[in-house]
């Protein structure tokens, strides 16, 4: 039998394409060939991240691109307009991609199989039209997952309307097992304005329909940590923690990785320092920013800051340029635009993470069996927040202030508060250790995969 050809296809946002390549280097590993496709706003910056390669020497991951339809000028933060115009235009042109790909050499390395993200699901209709195998990835929990399968059942006890607006007020959990949920914070209830909401909740409904056209749905998560979601909904197929792997490093990121800050790390004394990373997109207002800088200079600590300069999704040149506050030494801090952060977390000095709790960064931290101070700004990671402070039990929340801001005091008596809770720095070693058993050679998630390539190569 020839080599397996993948196509990965992720919905094109930074904390979608890193676990989706990170998928991709496993399988790789076990043997395939993949083809990698970004959208074409998203490859250029990709590729300018690696000082132009399309695929590092040796690796059999290549990176491809089709256009998401929409202009030059188009905002591509707004996610709205990005899904209805991918919707409209990418499945033709990815039929026309694979098509092409196997007409080359006589069909001989043609592609055998797709694996697409949960919000890139129409993928499967491309698969089925064209006789090849899919298969879904969640780069959320599953418990995201198992909430937009229930829909139905959100609708029919009259916990929303069939647009996806909350009818209710409060707090609601899906079965006992499952974190409790704040209707005001379904993923879709974060965007602005009300078509926004509808067209994202009206999208994700339709991603769930596709879904079912495969009995694939890979999750980045362990039976340990949702053992709720994953009963409710048996078809997910925990394999996570998904690791980078170190020989292929950075091929999915957006953004140059400074590895100054693991030089700097080496310097500073064991479980000192406090990482500080947002992920991708969140964004912070100048009064905000200012009594974050303030609060860790007040911690007296050494701290790693990860500050992008450069609106993430942004098409239109935006910059998120802050001013940092005249008093503010940064003595004991570094601060990096990008950090290869799965090497950080991992690094001895690291005692904290001041984190925004999106699933990746989730993932990121408990598999290191570092402690979190959790700081969300919308869609899911309000979820995850609830799993880390209420379910896992190993990080703590911020409180705002009577402006609604998180101040300098907050975030010195928090890492003080959390740096000297013996209980949750207890319990996130333990959680690391039964993590990543998963991906020992005998774990729960390394049988899952298996069983997941053996269909595969079928
Ligand atoms: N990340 C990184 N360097 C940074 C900050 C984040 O490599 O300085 C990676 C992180 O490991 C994760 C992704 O960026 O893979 C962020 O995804 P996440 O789900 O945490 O947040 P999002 O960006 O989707 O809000």
């Amino acid at each position: 039998m020839g080599l397996k050809h993948v196509l990965v296809l992720p919905y094109p946002a930074q904390g979608h394409v890193n676990p989706l390549m990170h998928l991709s280097q496993k399988l790789v590993q076990h043997g395939c060939k993949v083809t990698f496709v970004n959208t074409e706003f998203n490859h250029k910056r990709v590729v300018n991240a690696m000082n132009g390669k399309v695929s590092l020497d040796g690796s059999k991951v290549e990176l491809v691109s089709v256009p998401d339809g929409l202009g030059p000028e188009e905002d591509r933060n707004d996610h709205a307009g990005l899904i209805l115009s991918m919707e409209r235009t990418m499945p033709s042109d990815l039929e026309r991609l694979i098509r092409d790909i196997n007409s080359m050499d006589g069909g001989s390395n043609g592609i055998t199989s797709i694996i697409c993200d949960t919000y890139m699901a129409w993928g499967l209709e491309v698969a089925q039209k064209l006789g090849i195998k899919g298969a879904i990835i969640i780069p959320s929990s599953a418990a995201i997952l198992a909430l937009e399968d229930n829909i139905p059942k959100l609708i029919e006890d009259g916990i929303m309307d069939s647009d996806g607006l909350p009818i209710k007020k409060g707090k609601f959990q899906l079965t006992p097992n499952m974190p409790n949920v704040n209707i005001a914070d379904m993923p879709w209830s974060c965007f602005e304005d009300d078509f926004s909401k509808k067209t994202i909740y009206h999208y994700l409904a339709k991603t769930i329909k596709w879904s079912h056209l495969s009995d694939w749905w890979l999750s980045n998560t362990t039976q340990e940590l949702e053992p709720g979601a994953l009963s409710l909904c048996p078809k997910i197929l925990p394999i996570g923690p998904i690791k980078e792997s170190p020989e292929f490093r950075s091929l999915g990121q957006f953004w140059r990785e400074d590895h100054s800050c693991l030089t700097w790390l080496d310097q500073q004394p064991p479980c000192s320092v406090i990482y500080v990373a947002f992920g991708s997109s969140t964004m912070f207002d100048t009064n905000q920013f200012k009594e974050l800088a303030l609060g860790l200079e007040l911690t007296n600590r050494p701290f790693l800051w990860v500050v992008r300069d450069e609106d993430s999704n942004n098409s239109n040149g935006n910059t998120n340029h802050h001013k940092y506050p005249d008093e503010f030494q940064c003595t004991k801090g570094k601060i990096v635009k990008w950090a290869p952060q799965q090497m950080v977390l991992k690094h001895p000095a690291i005692a904290c993470f001041i984190s925004h709790c999106g699933w990746n960064s989730t993932m990121d931290g408990v598999s290191n069996g570092v402690p979190f101070l959790c700081w969300p700004y919308f869609a899911d990671q309000v979820i995850d927040k609830t799993y880390i402070c209420e379910v896992w039990k190993v990080g703590l929340g911020f409180d705002e202030d009577e402006r609604g801001i998180i101040s300098r005091w907050e975030i010195k008596k928090k890492v003080v508060e959390l740096l000297g809770d013996e209980d949750i720095k207890g319990r996130s070693k333990k959680m690391k250790d039964m993590v990543m058993n998963n991906i020992a050679k005998d774990g729960n998630s390394t049988h899952n995969f298996n069983k997941f390539m053996k269909w595969l190569s079928e």
